[in-house]
């Protein structure tokens, strides 16, 4: 396994292996880039198949995280940690106290949040051995109620500001009421979504692997649920991906009616060259890192100070970075993808 040669290095700051044999911990910790403050990222559980692929998936989800906190405007860098070990049947208490120890250890450079195989309750474990930790308050809703660290809500939050947004820019609409929307995946953001959506007088259809997940939001939501495979060539204004990565793929993009593309997934595109392809389709792209920061933001508030007005007005400004970098792309005429990547760069490489 080569490190500093790695294709997905991308001249990562500070890269840490961590085992703890007595707890059966083996885990990694990237920390990409700090120029705009300590690295704040997800630490994500998976069985993963080999070390390599443990490797890999932390050294691109970490220099994610460097762009998505830059293009968010925080004084965050990008850092992410993956624990080898399956979540369901792997995890102790001791294990996440020991990732907890490891991470006592970085002095703050690297802040954890959950991710997936990892929840709120086990950030909370990990924070009894170290202080740098996020996502675990309970917070005010606005609608006199409390909710947990759970980020989902103000991700769905922020990818509804970042719809409106595109909308209005590729569609010249003001309102939401009977825009077509398809959802792919209506887990916790997917389901928020289209709950908003609804509330706004849109149309929505959802998909998912999980009946359950289709039945929950077409008995309490009103939306038309479609088979997994119809979600992409519906006849719709707007397709969201809010599944799992590579929603935007050879296979999918020519079945694509939407012109707007605006979803909660992290990478949806299944290759770079996928931006240029949804531009050449006359598709609005709105880059995933870009819309889904909502969540990011919200736990980031735990470390500066949680004031909800505040936050509710940042997660809103993806609103205008969304305009920002749609009228970057076409004075320059170069893919929305890129323009943010080079919007993030100079922004986190200038500071
Ligand atoms: P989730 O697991 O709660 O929901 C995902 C849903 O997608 C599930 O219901 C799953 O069954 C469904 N799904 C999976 N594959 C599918 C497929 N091929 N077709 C249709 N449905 C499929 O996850 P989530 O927290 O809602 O996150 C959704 C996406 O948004 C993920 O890519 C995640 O990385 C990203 N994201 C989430 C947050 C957050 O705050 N939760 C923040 C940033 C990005």
């Amino acid at each position: 396994m080569s490190v500093f040669s790695h294709n997905d290095f991308a001249d990562h700051e500070q890269v840490v292996f961590c085992c703890d044999p007595s707890a059966g911990l083996k885990a990694i910790i990237a920390i990409h880039n700090t120029n705009r403050g300590p690295a704040l990222g997800g630490c994500r559980m998976w069985p993963y198949k080999s070390d390599d692929e443990a490797l890999q998936d932390v050294l691109r989800l970490s220099r994610g995280m460097t762009y998505k906190s830059a293009i968010a405007n925080l004084n965050l860098g990008g850092g992410k940690s993956v624990i080898i070990g399956n979540p369901r049947t792997d995890k102790t208490e001791a294990l996440l106290r020991a990732m907890g120890q490891f991470l006592e250890g970085l002095g703050g450079r690297y802040i954890v949040a959950e991710d997936a195989g990892t929840h709120v309750e086990d950030i909370k474990i990990m924070g009894q051995e170290t202080q740098y930790v996020v996502g675990v308050l309970d917070k005010a809703t606005g609608e006199g109620g409390m909710r947990s660290g759970d980020p989902s809500p103000a991700t769905a939050y922020g990818v509804l500001v970042a719809l409106k947004a595109a909308v209005k820019y590729r569609l010249g609409r003001d309102d939401l009421k009977g825009l077509k929307v398809a959802i792919q995946g209506v887990g916790n953001v997917g389901y928020r979504l289209a709950k908003y959506l609804k509330e706004a007088g849109a149309q929505v259809w959802v998909a998912d692997i999980y009946d359950d997940q289709v039945r929950r939001a077409v008995h309490e939501l009103g939306v038309t649920p479609v088979s997994v495979d119809q979600i992409f060539g519906l006849d719709v204004d707007v397709f969201a991906p809010c599944a799992l990565g590579s929603a935007l793929n050879d296979d999918t993009l020519p079945q694509l009616r939407a012109k707007v593309v605006a979803g909660s997934a992290n990478n949806q595109l299944a290759e770079e060259r996928h931006d240029k392809e949804l531009m050449t389709r006359g598709i609005l792209y709105a880059p995933d890192y870009v819309i889904n920061a909502g969540g990011l933001i919200d736990v980031s508030y735990e470390r500066f100070g949680y004031d909800r007005d505040k936050l509710v007005k940042h997660i809103e400004g993806i609103y205008d970075t969304l305009m920002e970098i749609f009228e970057r792309a076409r004075s320059e005429q170069l893919p929305t993808g890129m323009v943010a990547d080079h919007i993030a760069e100079e922004r986190f490489r200038k500071s």
